[in-house]
């Protein structure tokens, strides 16, 4: 089917754990293991045409590996000792894109597995706090493994809902930075792509209104955080209600922000519904060889900006 194919196609994509070990030492050992090193990709194109044990940087993201599809990393002892990061291209956009300060305050509001949450921690240098809330228990605790192996130290874990987290506790008084990347429909996971039936499609529109609605708060809540600065808000659904709109909604709720043109070189860019829905990105397997994501980046604006409007 053509999910499978898709997925085939996709690049495998290692992050390098920068709390454990670096980029150069990491390109070393895999070189040792018989890899041959391509230097750093100079476009996206590049990523969809790597063969047998070939692999680049990304041209993107400095600490991203990208190996020919169907490479397996899952025994492999950078793997199991935390020194890579087996994460999708696309959904180390957020962390990277957010990019906090060493110190920084940040919450990472729905946290688990903690991919996003251990990309925190490797760009704060595991100084400052990352705040991590999620509501479910596995998942939190498949999240505590794997910030153990990733040796990240700068966060404090709740099983707590990110809606009921009070903006003006004293706690989260100097929280200037937000991740957000709230559950979603995920239909742009590539393997689940184009696997559902008639019946499963026409439920989707009742289910995907609850998301928008529940997106809409989550990202209305978090913009309300009195010391941040910056929002990054994303998904991995292709559904623009969960995307454009909630963004859209947030940005005509809340007029103390403004969306950040990010990676003006990324040419996949979010769809038109909106004036500024082109500064958001959006990430597909054709287009940017990823599973299919969007992402949006919120910035507070400065005082003249405000009182110019
Ligand atoms: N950011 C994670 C990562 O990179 O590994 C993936 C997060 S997943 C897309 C969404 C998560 O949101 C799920 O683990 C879910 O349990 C959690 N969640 C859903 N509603 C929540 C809420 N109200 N507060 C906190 N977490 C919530």
């Amino acid at each position: 089917p053509v999910a499978k194919t898709a997925e085939a196609l996709l690049p495998r994509y290692a992050r390098v754990n920068t709390l454990k070990t670096s980029t150069d030492d990491v390109i070393d050992y895999f070189k040792r293991q018989g890899y041959t090193y391509l230097g750093q990709a100079s476009s996206v194109q590049e990523l969809g045409h790597l063969s047998g044990k070939q692999f680049l940087t990304d041209c993107h993201v400095p600490e991203l590996l990208v190996f020919s599809p169907r490479t397996d990393f899952h025994k492999d002892f950078l793997y199991r000792s935390g020194h890579i990061i087996l994460q999708d291209k696309a959904s180390s956009l957020p962390a990277f894109l957010l990019d906090p300060p060493s110190g920084s305050h940040v919450i990472d509001a729905c946290a688990a597995p903690g991919n996003k949450t251990s990309h925190l921690a490797a760009i704060l240098k595991n100084t400052g706090k990352i705040f991590a809330f999620d509501l479910d228990t596995k998942r939190l605790a498949t999240m505590s493994t794997l910030l153990l192996r990733a040796g990240v130290t700068c966060h404090e874990m709740a099983n707590q809902d990110f809606l009921q987290v009070e903006p003006c506790d004293p706690k989260y008084m100097n929280v200037t930075h937000i991740l957000l990347d709230p559950s979603c429909s995920g239909s742009g996971i590539v393997d689940r792509l184009n696997h559902l039936t008639n019946d499963e499609k026409s439920s989707c529109e009742e289910r995907l209104q609850a998301l928008a609605g529940f997106q809409q708060k989550m990202l209305s809540h978090a913009l309300s955080f009195p010391a941040v600065q910056r929002v990054v808000y994303s998904t991995c659904s292709l559904h623009q209600q969960e995307n454009e709109a909630v963004v859209k909604d947030a940005l005509e709720r809340n007029g103390t922000f403004r969306l950040v043109n990010v990676l003006p070189s990324w040419t996949h860019r979010g769809l038109d519904t909106f004036s500024g829905a082109v500064c958001t990105l959006r990430a597909s397997p054709a287009e940017t060889f990823t599973n299919g994501f969007f992402v949006a980046l919120l910035e507070r604006k400065s005082e003249g900006e405000e009182c110019r409007e």
